[in-house]
């Protein structure tokens, strides 16, 4: 996702570090698996209550399982929260309990492995989050998820952690003059008596629950025809259609460039959607909502728009497993933004992104001192900050150049191979690496994404006409462990002409010599931008 500005701003504050225990604390279910939902809702005018039927395929990974448990958020004394009112399995009545947002079903006969049976909840209620009913910007009701990251439950009875990912299909009954958009293709649209319309999406490929979501409102829908086998689609407020379509024409270009780099795209279409979500662009998993403000005819959003397809693959197609792992999902976002950009625009637009997030890197350091890129001591609602964002993107920037083009590209089309509508870890991305690199890359991973920090560089140099050598004295001034890497300096010569010698790092304070015939009228730490540091060089 993008986070608005004001968000971003709120992210620079420092995260209040609990003890060292994972945050990610959802209580899994390692003896179930769901395989499928398929949800029907009937949303009306007169009031914001939702009536919900949900059929969850659920696949028992062990046996005598004789419960499992659904999140959806209770009523309790307030006025909004879901109330349940059956709970069948094959066709029979089953007992359940529903407390604390976790409804348990109890099975009437024990699991075997390898089983699966469907269960259907029927529920009502006027959802207190995650769907979110209200009136968009020209004072329209609209109706629209907005999930992320553990608010499904707000509406939907699902295994609501990105851990189990699960195909969707959305049936919704609504009032005709509405459009329904949702995850998938679009299987059927019905009219019915009362001036309702049915409207069916269905998705055959699995997502996380909180990339599953409707959008009813009245739209204005672009159908750009197909790019790489893949519906593109735009649906703006009618108000905005001028802007709207002129926002979104261009985002089949990303779509292609990351299908061709990286892999073909999982889902059944892209849609880019307006929508009231409070997040400057949510990448939900072939629907991809846009703040509403966003859309101003000036393609303003393109930038977002390129996350938000990159996510596609990184975040959507593979998942993180763990929300403590949610670079490898906004990470990768970030550095495709900045490859994308590279590819259309030339390295200086890459350049210039990679040393704004430098700097945003470093004030957020400031004010975590102690903070890793995964850090198992952050809750959920707090994964998103400048480490997750643009901390995981400069790893991938320091990985590519540690590795080389020639081995990046096909370890991250292998690692999307491997993981593609899955789950994955920190750990199997590095493995992939490893493996098409041929490289040993644990030190690169544990100092980057586990340590805390980054080099702090103080570089003094002079030159040596006797020996026509210049003397390198390089010191590691962080607080915390120190760091190795290949550090390059410019080195200019008197006549204007430049080079470039890398040095290997490797300890806190460290000596290098590098041959020059003639006394460099500057050096240059990092020129070509390939170091996440901060430091100064000087003579001495
Ligand atoms: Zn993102």
């Amino acid at each position: 996702m993008n986070v608005t500005p004001l968000a971003t701003a709120v992210l620079l504050l420092p995260l209040a570090l609990p003890a060292a225990v994972s945050a990610d604390t959802y209580p899994r279910q390692p003896a179930i698996d769901v395989q499928h939902y398929a949800f029907r809702l009937t949303l009306g005018d007169a009031s914001d209550e939702i009536r919900g039927e949900a059929t969850v395929d659920v696949r028992f990974v062990r046996d005598d399982v004789t419960s499992f448990a659904l999140d959806l958020a209770g009523r309790a004394d307030g006025p909004t929260g879901m109330t349940v009112t059956s709970v069948t399995g094959g066709g029979r009545p089953l007992a359940y309990t529903h407390e604390a947002d976790r409804l348990v079903v109890r099975l009437d006969a024990p699991s075997v492995p390898g089983e699966r049976r469907q269960f259907t909840i029927a529920y009502h209620g006027v959802p207190g989050d995650g769907l979110v009913i209200g009136r968009n910007r020209h004072g329209d009701r609209t109706i629209f998820a907005d999930n992320f990251p553990d608010r499904a439950r707000g509406w939907l009875p699902t295994v609501d952690h990105p851990s189990d990912k699960a195909t969707c299909e959305f049936a919704v009954t609504a009032p005709a003059r509405y459009q329904v958009v949702a995850s998938g293709r679009l299987i059927e649209e019905t009219n019915l008596p009362g001036d309702l319309t049915l409207t069916h999406w269905r998705e055959s490929a699995p997502m996380a629950t909180y990339l599953m979501v409707i959008g009813v409102a009245r739209f204005a829908v672009a159908h750009l025809g197909t790019l790489e086998g893949v519906p593109l689609q735009t649906w703006v407020y009618p108000q905005d259609r001028e802007a709207g379509f002129f926002d979104f024409a261009g985002a089949g270009r990303s779509l292609e460039f990351f299908s061709e780099r990286v892999g073909p795209y999982a889902y059944e279409k892209l849609a880019n959607v307006q929508a009231t979500t409070r997040y400057g662009g949510m990448e939900n998993a072939g629907n991809i909502f846009y703040g509403e403000r966003a859309i101003t005819g000036s393609r303003r959003i393109e930038g977002t728009v390129v996350h938000e397809v990159a996510h596609q693959w990184f975040g959507d197609a593979v998942t993180e497993s763990d929300w403590n792992h949610v670079w490898l999902s906004e990470g990768f976002a970030t550095y495709f933004t900045h490859l994308f950009d590279e590819w259309a625009s030339g390295r200086n637009r890459l350049v210039a992104g990679m040393i704004r997030d430098r700097e945003t890197v470093a004030r957020f350091r400031e004010a975590n001192p102690d903070l890793r890129v995964v850090d198992e001591r952050v809750p959920i609602r707090e994964v998103l900050s400048p480490y997750t964002y643009q901390k995981g993107g400069w790893i991938l920037h320091m990985l590519r150049r540690a590795v080389g083009d020639e081995a990046f590209w096909p370890g991250v089309s292998a690692y999307y191979a491997r993981y593609r509508n899955g789950n994955a870890l920190s750990e199997d991305f590095a493995r992939v690496m490893e493996e098409v690199s041929g490289r040993d890359l644990s030190r690169f991973f544990r100092q980057w994404l586990y340590e805390p920090g980054h080099p702090r560089l103080e570089v003094t140099w002079r030159w040596d006409g006797a020996r026509q050598a210049i003397d390198l004295a390089v010191e590691q001034m962080q607080d915390g462990p120190s760091f190795v890497f290949d550090l390059d300096i410019g080195v200019a010569a008197p006549d204007g002409a430049r080079r470039v010698e890398t040095v290997s790092v490797t300890a806190r304070r460290q000596a290098f010599t590098i041959p020059s015939a003639a006394e460099p009228a500057s050096l240059e730490l990092d020129p070509d931008v390939w170091l996440l540091f901060e430091g100064k060089i000087g003579r001495r």
